[in-house]
């Protein structure tokens, strides 16, 4: 979505991937290696002007010494924040941006101690490269944290109090080097096991908005950010709680392809390259929703009016994301009526 985002800016693109058969090498040069090959990356930057990703458990290690060869944006130290869930707890907290009570736990004896602080429920999660719900525990009694342990420990844990939501928003942006912010209407997410399954875009509330809005900033001026941020939130009791950020273009952010009139991919690009930021108004009342596991059948999706489609070209697997559609309509009360017919038509698998 990236590449397809970049060739009408005249901007070329080229990948680093594990496999040649991933999406981004339908449509663009891909160079394969693993993503911390230190020979490969090396290849990479000293053919391009910026370096950028769009995945954020790769090595802020291995892309470090490239920053003698190319710009990275946005910087590894974000990466670094965004890859441990402590740190980047730490930073909101330093922000004043309220996140869960939570406590690091790395043996039995802190877990015991965690919970007997901040109470059940909770949830256990890995510190690092956990995403889509992956590494993660729900706790509810002694016996859920007995399974959670046997299940996560020799990891760096962290566990957090339950937040009993309302919903789940996400606040996307972006950051040019100059400082320019450019940033999306609210989308309100909804996750089944840990895992996206739609966005529904703008969540119009105001007062919540101009909230993450303020903590976005925040968040992009401490790490002098430059290219597209993602902060999830929690809703609870009318207030925004920060679970986690991602340094890159976001899964809840991909119904801007159609929704506004400049995509999170193009503002992306546009910020990392340093072209001005492109307008981040809205189309219309916007639904995305993820593909899991089975492609749906697409002639059905297609006979619904507004509604664009998206197949990764991805080999089909349990929990995998391999596509999405967006719909795109004038009315909320449309939109809703198209995101039930197609939410009757897809299936995760
Ligand atoms: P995460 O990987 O932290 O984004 O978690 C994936 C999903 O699990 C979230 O989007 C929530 O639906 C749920 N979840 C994670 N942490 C909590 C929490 N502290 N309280 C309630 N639900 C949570």
């Amino acid at each position: 979505m990236l590449a397809l985002a970049a060739y009408p800016l005249g901007l070329q693109c080229e990948f680093l991937d594990r496999d040649a058969a991933t999406p981004g090498g339908q449509v663009a040069p891909i160079l394969v290696g693993e993503l911390d090959d230190a020979q490969k990356l090396k290849q990479l930057a000293a053919r391009v002007d910026v370096l950028t990703f769009d995945w954020e458990n790769i090595s802020g290690e291995a892309l470090a010494p490239l920053r003698r060869l190319t710009r990275i944006r946005p910087s590894p130290m974000a990466l670094r924040i965004s890859q441990d869930r402590l740190h980047e707890k730490a930073l909101f907290t330093k922000l004043s941006i309220p996140v869960a009570p939570h406590a690091a736990v790395d043996t039995q004896r802190q877990l015991e101690r965690a919970l007997s602080r901040l109470g059940l429920p909770g949830v256990l999660k890995t510190r690092r490269f956990g995403y889509d719900g992956k590494g993660q525990a729900l706790i509810r009694s002694g016996a859920d944290a007995q399974a959670a342990w046997a299940r996560l420990a020799g990891e760096a844990l962290i566990y957090e109090a339950f937040q009993p939501f309302s919903r789940e928003v996400s606040i996307i942006g972006a950051r040019s080097a100059r400082g320019e912010v450019a940033y999306y209407p609210l989308a309100a997410n909804t996750h089944q096991d840990g895992i996206l399954r739609y966005s529904v875009a703008p969540y119009s509330n105001r007062r919540l908005e101009k909230a993450a809005a303020v903590y976005l900033r925040r968040v992009m001026r401490a790490l002098d950010y430059v290219g597209v941020l993602a902060v999830e939130f929690f809703v609870v009791g009318g207030r925004l709680v920060a679970n986690e950020m991602a340094p890159r273009v976001h899964n809840s952010g991909h119904w801007t392809i159609e929704g506004c009139v400049t995509s999170q991919f193009e503002n992306h690009l546009r910020a990392i390259c340093d072209l001005p930021l492109g307008s981040t108004r809205t189309l219309g009342a916007a639904a995305m929703i993820n593909f899991l596991g089975t492609m749906p059948s697409r002639e059905r999706l297609l006979d619904i009016e507004g509604l664009s489609y998206h197949d990764y070209g991805k080999a089909p697997r349990a929990g995998r994301k391999l596509g999405h559609c967006t719909i795109l309509k004038s009315r909320v009360a449309d939109r809703n009526r198209a995101l039930r017919q197609v939410l009757s038509l897809v299936e995760w698998t």
